[in-house]
């Protein structure tokens, strides 16, 4: 079976990385010739909303998925004409609007920060009257990594920050004094089986996640409950196939939703070694409409990403249970490069091999 994916980044690679044991193969479409999921599969160069290419590219998989969530719906809605799709096109469109997605969730009673949509400066100062300072002003669409995002702490940041980002719509919410930030990734078969791993702990700095702690430190069955019924109503409001990601806040034992991703995730990358099956693998398995595999995990463990440059290979392989992916895309600041998955009996023994990689990462 040949298993067609939208976006060949390092998610489409480490999904082929995955499915190749399973007997799968795969063909990737992006529009870039550098893709790094180009070095172990076929792909095709052309941009995601080319009828043609979409057509040539339905002709030669069995079904389509994507690794990337700004994939145009129309594309997504063309190819299911043709292949199935999965997950579903709606759920493309549920994410790719912040203020589409907020309202989703609240509609299923799931928390989110406040908000409001922005479309005039006199709209950012009502919604500003409403919710409060500090409040974050972030552009609708085509936000990641904390791109297209802005904080307003004081009356007079409002007018700057208007003219920033301005010109597209925008959604003020408000701003969470969170206590950590978490995130979980769930999955859904086509014959409709559930299946969860542990919430993970997640760090970012300057918008991009550094560091994942997984299962999440002081994880209490009661929050892994409600986040799972969160991911729950989400997966079956969409009838939903394959794995989804949900990034939280947790704020005084509540959890509040942040957004979602209609994809494998980054702060799912730990799966690969730590889980008895990984989200690469639990994504296909539910895609091809096989049973899923246990989201258990095998310790305590750690995914640093590598942002930017790359440490010495052999720096890192020289700590015992290292385990090293590199996506083979050329280094770029704040571009994600690969990632390093520590797996270990206890959160001690974590903490000290944590300790010998740091200084190999900035
Ligand atoms: P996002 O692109 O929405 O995932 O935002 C990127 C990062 O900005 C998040 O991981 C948070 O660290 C921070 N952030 C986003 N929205 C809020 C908010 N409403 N309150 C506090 N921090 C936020």
């Amino acid at each position: 079976m040949k298993i067609g994916v939208l976006g060949g980044g390092q998610l489409g690679r480490m999904l082929a990385l995955a499915g190749y044991p399973l007997g799968l193969r795969f063909c990737f479409l992006d529009p870039s010739p550098q893709a790094s999921a180009g070095h172990l599969a076929e792909l095709v160069i052309a941009h995601y909303d080319d009828p043609d290419a979409l057509q040539r590219f339905a002709a030669q998989v069995d079904l389509v998925t994507y690794e990337f969530e700004n994939v145009p719906v129309e594309s997504a809605r063309q190819l299911a004409q043709h292949r199935p799709v999965y997950p579903p096109p709606e759920a493309l469109e549920a994410s790719q609007d912040r203020l589409t997605e907020k309202r989703f969730f609240r509609g299923l009673g799931i928390l989110t920060p406040a908000f409001a949509p922005v479309a005039s400066l006199a709209e950012l100062e009502q919604a500003v009257e409403q919710l409060g300072l500090p409040a974050v002003l972030k552009t609708r669409r085509f936000g990641y990594d904390g791109k297209g995002q802005m904080i307003l702490r004081a009356p007079s940041d409002l007018r700057p920050a208007w003219e920033a980002l301005g010109r597209l719509p925008l959604i003020l919410e408000e701003f969470i004094a969170f206590d950590r930030e978490l995130s979980l990734v769930a999955v859904r078969g086509r014959d409709g089986a559930l299946a969860f791993y542990p919430l993970v702990e997640n760090h970012h700095r300057d918008g991009i996640l550094r560091l994942s702690l997984a299962p999440a430190p002081r994880l209490t069955q009661e929050l892994q409950a409600v986040a799972e019924s969160y991911a729950k109503k989400i997966l079956e409001a969409l009838n939903y196939v394959g794995v989804l990601a949900l990034e939280l806040f947790e704020r005084h034992g509540e959890l509040l939703a942040n957004e979602m991703a209609p994809r494998v995730h980054n702060s799912g990358h730990w799966t690969i070694e730590g889980a008895e099956a990984s989200q690469f693998e639990n994504h296909l398995r539910a895609i091809v409409g096989w049973p899923l595999g246990s989201t258990a995990a095998r310790g305590q463990c750690a995914m640093l990403n590598l942002i930017g440059e790359i440490p010495k290979i052999d720096e890192v392989l020289k700590v015992p249970g290292a385990h090293l992916h590199l996506y083979g895309k050329a280094p770029r600041p704040g571009r994600k490069l690969g990632h390093i998955t520590l797996c270990e009996p206890t959160n001690e023994a974590l903490e000290a091999k944590l300790a010998h990689l740091q200084p190999f990462i900035r």
